[in-house]
C-alpha cells in the first residue's frame, strides 16, 4: 500500500492505522452492497467495520486526529483510494462542513443530556444526505455524564443502519468513560506518537514550516501533536512556554518567586478572557437577536421578561468555558515545567549532559536510544538546575508541580495552587534555608 491519504496522519505504532483503513474499505463495500442487511453483512465477512468506535490515548496522542481521519475515509468519494484526502468529501469533512458529519464538542465540564437527546440522536437517525454514511464524532466522550451516556447508549446499541459513532476519551477507565458504553464500542488505542511522527504530522499539516522549525516544535511538544502545532505557528504559545520555564528558575529568587506565580495566574485569566471574547460577543448577539431584544416592537417587552434566565444560562456557560481555558493554560505551563525539571534530572544522571558547555554538543538527538532532553534550547538552565539541586530535590520539585495540577483539577484557584507549588519547590531546593 503506497497510497497516501488521510491515514498518513494516524500514528503507525499500535496498529490503529491498519485497523481503521481496513474498516473504511469494508464500510465502502457494505455501502455498495445496498440496503439488504444480508448483502451488507456479506460485504464485510471479517467484521472489519462496526457502528461504534472508542478512540483512547494520552492527551495529544492524536486520538481525535485518528477519529477525524476515519470519518474522512467514511465520507470520501474517491473511486480508488478510501480516504484520499483530496476529494470534496475528505476536504469538507476535514473542515467540519460536511453535511453528514456531526462533531460534538463541549466547552463545559459535561456534555448535557439535552444535547444528546435533542441534537445528536435525532440527527443520527436521519439517512445520509450525500455520503454513504453519517458520522458522529464525540471528542470529549469522557465528559458524558451518566445521564447523557445512557441516552447515547440506546442509539449505540441499536445503531441506525448508516450511522457511525466515533467517541474519543483519554482512557477506558470507568472514571473517564461509561463501562456499558465502552462494552458496545470497538476500542482503538492511539499511543503517544514518537518525535519523528509528530514532526512528520506537523510538516504535513503545515507545509510552510522549515525542517528546523518543525523539528524544534516536535521535540519540545514531547509527543503532543496539537502542542507542536501551536509552538511552531503561534507566537503566543511560544511566549507562554518561556514564561513557564522562567518560573522554574524563579525558585532561586525568593524575593520575586511569588510575584512570578501570581503573574502567571493573572496572565492565564486575562489570556483566557481575550481568547474567548470574540466568541462570547457573537453568542450574546445571536441570543439577543433570537429573543427579539434588539427589536422595539410591542413583543420586545414581553420577550425581555422571559429572557433573563436564558441569558443567565449563557453567561454561566461562558464563565465555565473561560475557567476551563484558564485551567488549560496553567496546566500547559506546569507540564512545561515538568519537562525542564526532567531534563535537569537527565543531566544529573549523565544522560542529557553535553559536558562542560564546550563546543562539542551531541548534534541532535543522538542514536535514538534512551531519553533525550525535551528542551534542547534550555540546556544551560537544565545544567544549572542539576548543579544546584540534588536529584532527590528535582524529583520533589516534579512532585510539587504535579501536586499543583491535582489541586487545580479539584478546583483550587490557580494562584493558590501555584503559590503552594512554589513553596514546596523552595523547600526541595533548600532556597532560603541555611
Ligand atoms: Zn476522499
Amino acid at each position: 500500500m503506497d497510497e497516501t491519504g488521510v491515514f498518513d496522519r494516524v500514528t503507525e505504532s499500535g496498529g490503529a492505522r491498519a485497523t481503521l483503513a481496513a474498516a473504511a474499505r469494508a464500510a465502502r463495500a457494505m455501502a455498495r452492497a445496498g440496503d439488504d442487511p444480508a448483502a451488507r453483512a456479506a460485504a464485510d465477512p471479517n467484521g472489519a467495520m462496526t457502528h461504534s468506535w472508542l478512540f483512547t490515548g494520552p492527551p495529544g496522542s492524536g486520538r481525535s486526529v485518528a477519529a477525524k481521519a476515519f470519518a474522512q475515509a467514511l465520507l470520501c468519494t474517491d473511486p480508488d483510494v478510501v480516504g484520499c484526502g483530496r476529494c470534496r468529501g475528505c476536504l469538507t469533512a476535514e473542515a467540519n462542513t460536511h453535511g453528514d458529519l456531526m462533531n460534538v464538542t463541549t466547552e463545559g465540564a459535561v456534555i448535557q443530556v439535552k444535547v444528546v437527546r435533542s441534537e445528536v440522536i435525532p440527527w443520527a437517525h436521519r439517512r445520509p444526505t450525500t455520503a454513504e454514511w453519517r458520522v458522529v464524532i464525540i471528542e470529549d466522550a469522557d465528559r458524558l455524564n451518566d445521564e447523557s451516556a445512557n441516552a447515547l447508549l440506546k442509539a449505540v446499541e441499536e445503531p441506525p443502519e448508516r450511522t457511525v459513532f466515533l467517541l474519543c476519551a483519554p482512557t477506558t477507565d470507568p472514571s473517564d468513560f461509561s463501562v456499558t458504553l465502552r462494552s458496545r464500542c470497538r476500542h482503538v488505542y492511539v499511543p503517544t506518537p514518537t518525535r519523528e511522527h509528530v514532526v512528520a504530522a506537523l510538516r504535513m499539516s503545515n507545509p510552510e514550516l522549515t525542517v528546523e522549525q518543525a523539528e524544534w516544535a516536535g521535540t519540545i511538544a514531547n509527543g503532543h501533536i496539537g502542542r507542536a502545532k501551536g509552538l511552531a505557528t503561534d507566537e503566543g504559545t511560544r511566549e507562554w512556554r518561556g514564561r513557564a520555564l522562567d518560573l522554574v528558575e524563579a525558585v532561586f529568587d525568593p524575593s520575586r518567586a511569588y510575584l512570578r506565580t501570581r503573574e502567571l495566574a493573572s496572565k492565564a485569566e486575562a489570556e483566557s478572557k481575550r481568547r474567548n471574547a470574540p466568541r462570547e460577543e457573537k453568542e450574546l448577539e445571536q441570543l439577543t437577536n433570537s429573543l427579539g431584544l434588539g427589536a422595539k416592537g410591542k413583543g420586545a417587552q414581553a420577550a425581555t421578561r422571559g429572557s433573563a434566565g436564558v441569558i443567565k444560562e449563557l453567561e454561566e456557560n461562558q464563565k465555565r468555558r473561560r475557567k476551563r481555558t484558564e485551567f488549560e493554560l496553567v496546566d500547559m505551563a506546569l507540564m512545561d515545567m515538568v519537562g525542564l525539571l526532567r531534563d535537569a534530572l537527565l543531566v544529573s544522571s549523565g544522560i542529557g549532559a553535553d559536558g562542560s558547555g564546550g563546543g562539542g554538543s551531541g548534534g541532535g538527538t543522538g542514536g535514538g536510544a534512551g531519553p533525550t532532553p525535551i528542551n534542547p534550547d534550555r540546556r544551560r538552565t537544565a545544567s544549572e538546575l542539576a548543579r544546584r539541586v540534588p536529584p532527590e530535590g528535582l524529583v520533589a520539585c516534579i512532585d510539587a508541580v504535579m501536586g499543583a495540577r491535582k489541586a487545580m483539577a479539584r478546583n483550587v484557584r490557580s494562584a493558590v495552587a501555584l503559590d503552594g507549588m512554589m513553596g514546596a519547590m523552595q523547600v526541595a531546593c533548600r532556597v532560603g534555608q541555611r
